[in-house]
């Protein structure tokens, strides 16, 4: 008999995604709330901004075309930021402050340091301007109607900054899915817990917990489950009961101490499984009741790279997010590889920065058995060689960062 087909990661991927599409819903929170968060909506801008145009120093506001040299201009008013200024009196001069509202009649600020002031309100300037110098111009960051964010954009620091900049208190995002993580095995000890002959702590645990909680999903964790068929189905309809989605590690592989895939077959269903990915090739998929269903397999490293390459992606899409997938860059590679198999490789990488005469470079990690979980502690991201290819030095690779998962 010969085995099934591995599923192409594309295929995988769509599939993934494409369920994920269906169960957006979305929700209105504040903009406190909205940090990482996918906007549902496009946001045009409600004003200018800045609303007015306003001083880039500190330093006097005058109409440029008054200038002579040696001239000695009177302070007719001070405007401090937050203030209405009165129009400029023609021939004078205004102590201006920065970030207060330029008065009619200016078109430009002299920086203080380019002034003397005579007697305390007279001032000569020592350093000409030109029109619109030290002046921000009224809509130079954000135009009034323009399109600020388009729906599925996850919003960052900055995009919360801009968005409260146009007055914005509200915004429609994705719901946030609820978790369910379960890690499985006999060999499973907590940290704390003393091993017993045979055990091995649990680190796929803290590791999924924080992975999850980076995208600032509420984790619901359900323990470890027994490698026992009928616990795996109680504990597994259980989950599906109490989350939206379950993220399992471990006994997705086709051994007889394997019973998740086949629990899922039974409860749930099953809609991928075995992948063309190395690590990671056990990944299996589906649903059970109304819960969307990622069996990661067990093995540290594999459940890190399928977590990040296609449940991340499915996850971040749930939430309404366009583009879901770790960003990727093109860098030449610093080794040479013979051709890979049948799977596409995720091989965990460093990035050598390069310098004045050096390009920057990546360098797999020596050790790329899939029980290394310090070569991911160790990595900048992944670099990925594709079915049957072969890498030479230079030779451009896709490298996914790490940076990206924070
Ligand atoms: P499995 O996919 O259940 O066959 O597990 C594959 C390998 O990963 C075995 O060596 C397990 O002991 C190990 N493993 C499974 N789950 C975890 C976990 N949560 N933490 C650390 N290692 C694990
Ligand atoms: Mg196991």
């Amino acid at each position: 008999m010969t085995a099934p087909a591995l599923m192409p990661i594309e295929q995988a991927l769509e599939t993934l995604l494409s369920t994920a599409s269906a169960r957006i819903s979305a929700e209105e929170i504040t903009l406190e709330q909205a940090d990482g968060r996918v906007l549902l909506e496009d946001i045009h801008a409600a004003i200018d901004v800045p609303p007015w145009p306003n001083s880039a120093m500190d330093g006097y506001a005058l109409c440029c075309a008054d200038q002579l040299p040696g001239r000695e201009f009177e302070i007719s008013q001070r405007i401090p930021a937050g203030v209405a200024p009165q129009a400029l009196t023609p021939g004078t001069i205004a102590r201006i402050f920065t970030g207060a509202p330029l008065p009619a009649g200016a078109d430009a600020v002299v920086m203080q340091e380019n002034c003397s002031v005579i007697d305390g309100n007279r001032v000569v300037i020592t350093q000409p301007v030109t029109a619109g110098e030290n002046v921000r111009r009224r809509g130079s960051d954000v135009r009034a109607g323009s399109l600020l964010l388009s729906a599925g954009h996850r919003l960052s620091p900055a995009a919360l900054g801009v968005l409260a900049a146009t007055g914005i208190t509200k915004v429609q995002v994705g719901r946030k899915p609820r978790v369910a993580l379960i890690t499985s095995g006999d060999e499973l000890q907590r940290p704390g817990q003393t091993l017993a002959p045979g055990q091995i702590y649990d680190s796929n645990r803290p590791v999924l917990k924080a992975l999850l909680s980076r995208l600032g999903l509420e984790v619901v964790d359900m323990g470890n489950m027994p490698d026992n068929r009928e616990h795996t189905e109680r504990l597994l309809l259980e989950a599906s009961r109490q989350a939206d989605c379950i993220v399992s590690s471990g006994g997705v592989s086709a051994g007889e101490e394997d019973h998740v895939r086949a629990a899922v077959q039974t409860c749930g269903r099953l809609d991928v499984w075995k992948l063309a990915l190395k690590p990671g090739k056990p990944f299996a998929f589906g649903q059970l009741g109304q819960a969307l269903f990622f069996g990661l397999p067990g093995n540290p490293v594999s459940a890190y790279v399928t977590f990040l390459v296609l449940v991340r992606p499915a996850l971040l899409r749930l939430c309404g997010a366009s583009q879901p997938e770790l960003s990727q860059i093109m860098v030449p590679s610093g080794f040479d590889a013979s051709a890979s198999g049948s799977r596409q490789e995720y091989l965990r990488v460093r990035l050598n920065a390069g310098d004045g005469s050096r390009l920057p470079s990546i360098v797999p990690l020596p050790d790329q058995s899939s029980g290394i979980l310090s070569s991911v502690m160790q990595a900048d991201g992944l670099a990925v060689i594709p079915p049957y290819t072969s890498v030479s030095s230079g030779q451009l690779l896709r490298f996914l960062p790490f940076g990206d998962i924070v």
